[in-house]
C-alpha cells in the first residue's frame, strides 16, 4: 500500500508556539476496513488517532500513550494506543452505528460519543504511568482534547482535526493541526492567534482541497516565523502476535485453562486492535498448563 501519512513538528513566534500538522488518511482507512467502521465511527477514531499521534510525537524512546474515551453515547467509546515513533492502533466499542448528520451537515461524532470521559494514560517506563481525565465537552474530539490540554496540561491549544468519509464508507481524508502556546507566549500573541483562527477555513475544507501538512501550517502560522523541525511517517501498526496471545492465556489461571482443554478443540482469539485472528490448539493449551505446573513445582522447591 502507498504510504503517504506523515506528521510535521514545528515552532513559531520565536519558540513561543509549538505546532503539529499531519495527514492520516491511509492509516484511518486501514482502521476503517480492519474494523468495518461505519462513517461516524471512522470519524471518531480517525480524529482521536490523529491527536494521539501528535501527543505520541512528544514522547521519548519506549514511552507510549493510550487514549480511552468512555462514553454513554451510541459508539460506547473507543481506545487508541500510540508510541513515540508514529505507530498507532485503535478500535471503537460499537463500530456499526448509524446516526443522522448533525445540524452542520457533518458526521455526528459528538452525538456518538457525548456524554463521556476522555482519559489519557502516558506510560513513561520507570516513572510509572501518568493519567489525566476530563469530561467530554462536546464529544467532537477536537474540542475535548483542547479542553484536556488546557485543564490537565495547562497548555492552551488549538486542536483542529477532521476525518472525511466517502459515500462508500472509505476514508477520503483525515488529518489536521494542533497549535500549543508555551508559557513564554506573550498575551499579544494569544490575541493575534485568537483573531486569526476563525478566518482559517475549516480543516476539512483544507484537507479536501489537498493541502499538505506543510501548506496548512504555512496558512495558519506562515508570517509568525514558522520553522519546521521534523517530518516523520505515521502508520497503523499493531504489535500483536500468536506468542503474545499464548502468554496472555496463562494469566487466565489453571482452572480456566483446564476447562478450555476439556471443552475446546481449538481457540480462536481475535485482536481488539487489528481484528487479526489467532488459533491456539488444545495441545498448545495443555502445554501452557504443563508449564504452569512445572513453574509452581519449582516455586515450592525453591
Ligand atoms: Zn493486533
Amino acid at each position: 500500500m502507498e504510504r503517504n501519512d506523515y506528521l510535521i513538528r514545528a515552532t513559531a513566534a520565536s519558540g513561543a508556539l509549538r505546532a503539529f500538522a499531519l495527514q492520516t488518511t491511509e492509516l484511518t482507512n486501514e482502521a476503517q476496513w480492519r474494523h468495518g467502521l461505519f462513517p461516524v465511527a471512522s470519524a471518531a477514531l480517525g480524529r482521536t488517532m490523529a491527536v494521539a499521534l501528535v501527543m505520541g510525537s512528544m514522547l521519548k524512546g519506549p514511552e507510549h500513550l493510550t487514549v480511552q474515551i468512555q462514553s454513554e453515547g451510541p459508539l460506547q467509546g473507543l481506545v487508541v494506543s500510540t508510541d513515540s515513533v508514529g505507530n498507532v492502533r485503535g478500535y471503537v466499542r460499537n463500530p456499526r452505528v448509524q446516526l443522522p448528520l448533525n445540524n452542520k451537515g457533518k458526521l455526528a461524532v459528538g452525538d456518538g460519543l457525548h456524554p463521556g470521559t476522555l482519559h489519557v494514560i502516558r506510560d513513561m517506563g520507570l516513572k510509572g504511568p501518568y493519567q489525566g481525565s476530563v469530561a467530554l465537552q462536546t464529544g467532537e474530539v477536537g474540542d475535548d482534547f483542547a479542553y484536556y490540554f488546557a485543564v490537565s496540561e495547562q497548555t492552551p491549544s488549538v486542536v483542529s482535526i477532521g476525518t472525511l468519509v466517502n459515500p462508500d464508507g472509505s476514508v477520503r481524508k483525515s488529518g489536521g493541526y494542533v497549535i500549543q502556546l508555551l508559557p513564554e507566549a506573550e498575551p499579544a500573541l494569544v490575541d493575534r492567534l485568537e483573531e486569526r483562527i476563525p478566518h482559517v477555513p475549516p480543516v476539512t475544507t483544507l484537507l479536501d482541497s489537498g493541502k499538505s501538512p506543510e501548506a496548512i501550517l504555512h496558512l495558519v502560522l506562515g508570517d509568525l516565523d514558522l520553522k519546521i523541525q521534523e517530518t516523520r511517517p505515521v502508520q497503523y501498526h499493531c504489535p500483536c502476535s500468536l506468542e503474545r496471545f499464548r502468554d496472555g492465556l496463562v494469566t487466565l489461571g489453571r482452572e480456566e485453562l483446564e476447562t478450555l482443554v476439556r471443552e475446546e478443540e481449538q481457540l480462536e482469539l481475535v485482536c481488539h486492535f487489528c481484528q487479526e485472528k489467532y488459533y491456539v490448539s488444545r495441545d498448545d493449551v495443555q502445554e501452557l498448563l504443563d508449564e504452569l505446573t512445572n513453574r509452581s513445582a519449582g516455586d515450592i522447591e525453591g
